[in-house]
């Protein structure tokens, strides 16, 4: 940014505004395969500064066309989202309290860590449920606008559920709430004669005048973020309209982030947890069928490469547990231990995790699991005591593992998050993995929320090699193909970013990009927000952009 325009920036903004080169370096990355380096890192102090950001760069977008946004709160997006060349608006210096908790609802700022937040309504016994698996790295406004999911989402589905209001600064400069609306109320936002009156009524139309091909457009799955989620803004029966349905997941792309009021829910006093070891998969569809209707609280796996990675590097691992939990983990483990020894670890590990408040109920939901399995023969145990823990930690840690744990390789998350009806995955795994089987330059681990039908392939990869670049794109693009032929999303949580941007036109065609990009330009006319995310994406762009030192 050259120098005058700088100085105009520091009449108007109060915070701090950072252009050395630590600074830069450290915000050209996220949890991404990708290195963007920005020309600015800015520091809001307050929600004016937000908005005096916002004025500036919408008076020199003109000037200075390549000027733009991106919000940025912990930084750990493995899409790219939070990563670009302009303005990096970081929120987490600042802008990071939680304002209050009254009664159910929880009011935080974007840059408020989820685990701070999670301290807090704990003290309450009450839980935001959709946390992701990095809750103890991330913040809450990158959770709102990723959409994020966990552990959790398949009984309480996802953070899109739980925002029920969010402050922002849209495209002027100006501060708006944006909630659900009824009939009348939307009426009148509609005959504003201003930019917010302009929004309405033009996603209104845009919405009313493409409402079935929307809702077809919808992808079938219990978990999506990926692109706009147009089909879910307007309530045709109970006529109301909640932009607020668009907002959340759409990665900063239509204005910054100021606050979000948060729904929680109470926390569960009694769990019980089934573990299931598959040697094949060929009844995991029936397995599936006879955990869903339980209603289990989590349904996650991980396979044989992951359960290996853990062992292998056990003590580091398990360090985590303190002596005593090392101890009781080793016991845990033991029988894996042995397996591993004579190569007939499990292809697939089942977690299956039931809570309530009836301790009962719950030991005879996982009774009724067992005698709906025996006559398909798995290996099962129930968690005892702290046991399950040890699981939990093998598959919360997964990704986690590979990052750290394997010299001169690193994490390749590009088709990391896709999303199908569960009852394919005995179908479709196989047919992603062959594909990965065939790159043996990708060393990989499936991980995921089974019950979902969500999985993380995440591969470990040399990335300097420039067999495993060109690679990338390919596997993408076979991977997405099989996933959209059967229904599914190309990212159930992690969102599009650099990375899946450019595939969305695969995922849900010309028409409905088309009105993904008319959203982008009803609120977004000169393109100030996150360029190159959700709309307009750029493969080359992204490949060009891999992240080559680590
Ligand atoms: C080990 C690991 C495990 C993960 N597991 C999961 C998982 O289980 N589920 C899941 O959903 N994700 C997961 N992620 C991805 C990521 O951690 C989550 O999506 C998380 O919610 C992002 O939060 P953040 O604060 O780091 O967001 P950031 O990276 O800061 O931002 C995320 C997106 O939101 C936008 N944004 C942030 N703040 C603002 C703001 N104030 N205004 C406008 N836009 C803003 C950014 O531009 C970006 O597009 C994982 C990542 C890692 C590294």
């Amino acid at each position: 940014m050259d120098q005058s325009l700088l100085e105009q920036l520091k009449q108007v903004f109060k915070g701090d505004i950072a252009k050395d080169e630590t600074t830069l370096m450290t915000y050209s990355h996220d949890a991404s395969l990708f290195e963007v380096k920005p020309q600015l890192v800015v520091f809001p102090k307050d929600s004016d500064d937000v908005k005096a950001l916002v004025k500036f760069v919408s008076e020199h977008k003109k000037d200075h066309p390549d000027l733009s946004l991106t919000g940025r709160s912990a930084g750990t997006d493995m899409a790219g989202g939070s990563i670009n060349e302009s303005i990096v608006v970081a929120f987490q210096k600042y802008l990071n309290h939680l304002v209050s908790i009254e009664g159910n609802i929880g009011t935080v700022e974007p840059g408020l860590f989820y685990r701070d937040f999670e301290a807090e309504t704990l003290k309450r016994n009450l839980i935001f449920p959709s946390y992701p698996a990095s809750r103890s790295i991330c913040a809450m406004g990158g959770i709102v606008n990723n959409n994020s999911g966990g552990e959790k989402s398949l009984r309480y589905g996802k953070t899109e559920k739980y925002v029920k209001q969010v402050r922002v600064v849209l495209a002027d400069g100006n501060e708006y709430i944006l909630k659900p609306l009824n009939e009348k109320e939307l009426k009148e936002k509609m005959e504003q004669k201003n930019f917010e009156g302009e929004i309405y009524r033009k996603m209104y139309k845009l919405i009313t005048d493409n409402y079935d091909e929307l809702q077809k457009a919808k992808p079938k799955v219990t978990k999506n973020s990926a692109g706009y989620y147009l089909w879910n803004v307007y309530d045709r029966e109970k006529k109301i309209f909640d932009l607020t349905k668009l907002w959340v997941g759409a990665q900063g792309t239509l204005g910054l982030l100021l606050e979000a009021k948060i729904e929680l829910v109470p926390v569960f006093p009694h769990r019980e947890m089934e573990i299931i070891f598959l040697h094949d998969m060929s009844h995991l569809g029936e397995i599936i069928d006879a955990v869903l209707p339980l209603e289990p609280e989590s349904f996650e796996s991980y396979d044989d490469n992951t359960l290996m990675l853990a062992l292998r590097y056990f003590p580091e691992f398990a360090r985590q547990l303190g002596i005593t939990g090392m101890i009781q983990a080793g016991l845990a483990f033991m029988p894996a231990f042995m397996e591993m020894l004579v190569g007939k670890l499990p292809k697939l590990i089942l977690q299956v995790d039931f809570t309530g408040d009836n301790p009962e109920v719950l030991k005879q939901k996982v009774a009724s699991l067992r005698e709906k399995l025996k006559p398909l023969h798995p290996q099962t145990r129930i968690a005892i005591d702290d046991q399950e823990k040890k699981y939990w930690l093998v598959r919360r840690e997964s990704f986690n593992l590979l990052r750290n744990k394997i010299r001169n390789k690193h994490t390749a998350p590009f088709i990391d998050d896709f999303v199908i009806d569960p009852h394919q995955i005995a179908e479709v795994i196989p047919q992603v993995t062959d594909i990965l089987k065939k790159h043996p330059e990708f060393i990989f681990t499936v991980a995921g929320h089974v019950g979902n039908g969500n999985f993380h392939i995440i591969p470990i990869v040399d990335i300097q090699n420039p067999t495993v670049r060109k690679a990338i794109p390919e596997i993408s693009n076979q991977v997405y193909d099989i996933v959209i032929k059967h229904g599914g999303s190309i990212t159930g949580e992690h969102n599009d970013g650099l990375i899946r941007t450019p595939y969305l036109k695969q995922m849900y065609g010309e028409k409905i990009v088309k009105l993904f990009e008319e959203t982008k330009n009803i609120f977004d006319p000169q393109n100030i927000f996150n360029p190159r995310k959700k709309v307009h994406g750029d493969l080359d762009y992204a490949m060009s952009h891999i992240r080559m030192n680590w």
